[in-house]
């Protein structure tokens, strides 16, 4: 069986430098915000060009804090696209504020910029943009609404580590972006482990001081807070695997763009790539310049029958999800949206199918998942 994602070999191809970075983390004596922490919140942030960074428990938390510190809650509205995981939701509603939904576009999968001026009302505060599956929204769009509107953009980098849009990276694109690093995303820890990104210091500094129980200094507290931090053992993981995220998602790439030339059958769509999405050399290697990027968290097809796709790989060998089976409007959490009507988004939760797409996978299993797709009939 070809897995989807086999972890243990995502992490064993690093392993020794892993196990040097918890040995050193564990003999230091310190667990908590300590010198893994500062590292790596720092290497974080230098790499995608933000000023400051907090390192939290994981994306939720980060998205949560985010529209806290912001102050939005009961009475205000906050865009978020209708497909999305259910996350990006629950971050609003945690806040007691209202997430309103706005459509996709068929082709990225992301939320359609042209639908969300007839979303904006008085009581709207900010726009949460969603990077699925490793492609960047259409920030230029996002932004100018924003601007006119006078709006806060959240981005929500939960799977996209590393992706660029015109030539700058996903978390440095609105005013304030979460990150996870659950195991499975891009950049994934040895556990839950979450991020914010800002240029904006005072934000920094409210979210630094409410993550920590809303306490600037250990027995003073300025906020009712919340406990929720990165732990060192993460931190040091991640400064590890940090190094090899470019390389990791230039893997992804061109696994992705075999899939995209040598996959060819009438029943399957694949993936496309907004064409806003120019590589800049400087940042990665080998893709040339022109060539549109994506990092490909997931590799998503499209098919009238998933059902039928998936059951005829999985005889074949072959391990898929799908993200997701339920759009977050028809989840009972949210009742209140059950007889809601997202045409788009619906289509997306029943068509799509994620095939096998991660650095660990061999060209042999690239080729092999290539020929059983090409060879599937409806
Ligand atoms: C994974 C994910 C989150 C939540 O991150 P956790 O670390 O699992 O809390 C939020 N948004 C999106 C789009 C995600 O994929």
């Amino acid at each position: 069986m070809i897995s989807f994602m086999d972890l243990y070999k995502i992490n064993q191809r690093y392993r020794k430098e892993i196990d040097e970075a918890v040995k050193r983390t564990i003999d230091s004596g310190w667990y908590l915000l300590g010198k893994e922490y500062d590292s790596f919140c720092k290497n974080f942030a230098d790499f995608c060009g933000t000023k400051y960074a907090v390192g939290v428990a994981n994306g939720l938390d980060a998205l949560k804090l985010i529209i806290r510190a912001y102050g939005f809650g009961a009475g205000d509205e906050i865009i978020v696209p209708a497909n999305t995981f259910i996350a990006s939701m629950l971050a609003v509603s945690e806040n007691g504020a209202a997430p309103v939904l706005v459509e996709p576009d068929i082709c990225s999968y992301n939320i359609n910029p042209d639908l969300i001026a007839e979303k904006i009302t008085p009581k709207t505060k900010a726009i949460m943009a969603v990077h699925l599956y490793g492609q960047t929204a259409q920030m230029d769009k996002i932004c100018a609404l924003a601007k006119k509107y006078n709006l806060k953009v959240i981005e929500d980098c939960a799977q996209a580590h590393g992706a660029v849009y015109k030539g700058k990276m996903a978390g440095n694109l609105g005013d304030a972006a979460a990150f996870s690093f659950y195991p499975g995303k891009n950049l994934g820890a040895l556990g839950d482990g979450g991020m914010v990104l800002t240029n904006d210091e005072s934000l920094f500094e409210k979210i630094k001081c409410l993550a920590n129980y809303g306490g600037i200094k250990k027995y003073e507290y300025i906020y009712k807070g919340v406990n929720s931090r990165l732990s060192d053992i993460c931190a040091a993981v991640l400064n590890v695997k940090l190094k090899y995220l470019k390389e990791d998602n230039l893997r992804r790439f061109e696994i992705a763009k075999y899939y995209r030339t040598n996959i060819k059958n009438p029943f399957i769509i694949l993936p496309q790539i907004y064409d806003g999405n120019i590589a800049i050399p400087i940042s990665h290697g080998n893709i040339s310049q022109g060539e549109k990027v994506h990092v490909w968290y997931l590799f998503v097809v499209r098919t009238k029958n998933r059902d039928k796709l998936q059951k005829y790989l999985s005889e074949n060998e072959i391990q898929t999800l799908i993200h997701y089976p339920i759009a977050p409007h028809k989840q009972i959490a949210y009742k209140e949206w059950n007889n809601l009507s997202f045409p788009i988004t619906e289509q997306i939760h029943n068509e799509v199918l994620s095939i096998p797409c991660n650095p660990s996978l061999s060209d042999a299993e690239v080729k092999k998942i290539t020929e059983t797709i090409n060879n599937y009939k409806e």
